[in-house]
């Protein structure tokens, strides 16, 4: 048996994403069946709706910033029950018996992790479907509790753009005393400000946007510069002993090499694509300084990050939608136009 599920899909790279009916496997003694109560849309449902970085498998159901109610649970279930308010991120499982497994890493697992959607589910081969959708079947491994506490919309976000800028600051140690900057005030960028302004650090953003730098002071930002602008990027040498890049394109890191302290790190999280134009490696010989990147973040350190957020009532700036206008969502997060990421209401889905 299996479980009809009314969703949103993109069909090829090339249609906007309309109304789809598809299947979910029936809950295997492990799992968790999550009515959706909302979904974030990040940038990277974009790029693989769009297939911009290869590879792409249709019909193909986005979403990984997912929050809902649990509707039933496994034979073996014991951690979550029905009624809980739980989250799913961007994986769904892992081998669970790699290094990267063994070390909570579940993200960088040696076999593959499986991704929550554009996958291929490890144990019956068929494709994973996002939470652009009613429900959705997963391991009790791969759930994250909530707490109500939180604005559960504006939670949502937590589940990639949290995790994805809190593991690369907490890995680098960012705290009291550290000099932090951010590139790009988007979804990712905005959770970098906060964290990192949580984190105690002195917080920098460096924006292509003049027009973002009161919201960015809001956010977190202790300091504001302008990157299109030679002179304030000038005036920021030597400066930062981390960078989160967060640009979804491929841009020119030079000019943020020379903004980084002896020893500073550059961490990309946003680019997936080759560097280009070519990385100056005399500005990071001459400085002692990294380029480095982090993916997402694993199980323990994303329900380690929520609690944080319950307890110091972080969540994200968000725009609610209806499931509908997705495709013109889409459009704005490509223009940068987004303050500071979409959530889809999934009660909305009904009248799509
Ligand atoms: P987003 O909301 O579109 O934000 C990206 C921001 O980057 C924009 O708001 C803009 O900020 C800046 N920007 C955009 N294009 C740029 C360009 N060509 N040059 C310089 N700056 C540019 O995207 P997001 O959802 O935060 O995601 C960001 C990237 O991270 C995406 O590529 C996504 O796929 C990736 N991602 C990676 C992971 C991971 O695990 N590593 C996880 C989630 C997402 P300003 O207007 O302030 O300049
Ligand atoms: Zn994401």
């Amino acid at each position: 048996m299996t479980l009809s599920i009314r969703g949103f899909a993109a069909q090829s790279a090339t249609t906007p994403l309309a109304a789809h009916q598809f299947e979910r496997r029936d809950p295997r003694p492990d799992d968790v069946v999550i009515d959706i109560l909302y979904c974030g849309v990040c940038h990277s449902d974009i790029h693989q709706a769009r297939n911009e970085w290869g590879g792409s498998v249709y019909p193909m159901v986005p979403g990984h910033e997912i929050v809902g109610r649990v509707s039933a649970v496994g034979s073996d279930v014991s951690k979550f029950k029905v009624g809980d308010t739980v989250g799913v991120g961007c994986i769904v499982d892992s081998c669970q018996h790699c290094g990267s497994c063994h070390a909570g890493l579940e993200q960088y697992c040696e076999n593959g992790a499986t991704w929550t959607y554009n996958g291929t589910d490890r144990h019956d081969g068929r494709p994973t479907f996002g939470g652009y959708s009613e429900r959705i079947v997963v391991s009790d491994k791969f759930v994250v509790s909530i707490s109500d506490k939180l604005d559960l919309k504006a939670a949502a976000p937590l589940l990639c753009a949290g995790i994805t800028t809190w593991s690369p600051l907490r890995h680098w140690n960012v705290g009291k005393g550290s000099k932090v900057a951010v590139i790009g005030l988007g979804g990712l960028g905005h959770m970098g400000l906060k964290f990192a302004k949580a984190m105690g650090a002195d917080v920098t953003l460096f924006t292509r946007s003049p027009g973002k730098e009161d919201e960015a002071r809001r956010l977190g930002a202790d300091h504001v510069v302008l990157s299109t602008d030679e002179k304030q990027m000038a005036a920021v040498a030597r400066q930062f002993d981390f960078i989160l890049d967060t640009v979804p394109n491929p841009h020119d890191l030079n000019p943020y090499l020379n903004t980084l302290t002896l020893n500073g790190t550059l961490c990309l999280v946003g680019q997936l694509q080759p560097l280009e134009p070519p990385v100056q490696a005399v500005s990071v010989i001459l400085g002692r300084r990294s380029i480095a990147g982090s993916a997402i973040g694993g199980i323990g350190e994303t329900q380690e990050m929520l609690d944080f957020c319950a307890e110091h009532n972080i969540v994200s700036d968000i725009e609610v939608i209806d499931m509908k206008d997705i495709n013109a969502a889409y459009d704005r997060v490509v223009k940068s136009d987004v303050r500071y990421r979409f959530v889809i209401d999934m009660a909305s889905l009904k009248s799509a």
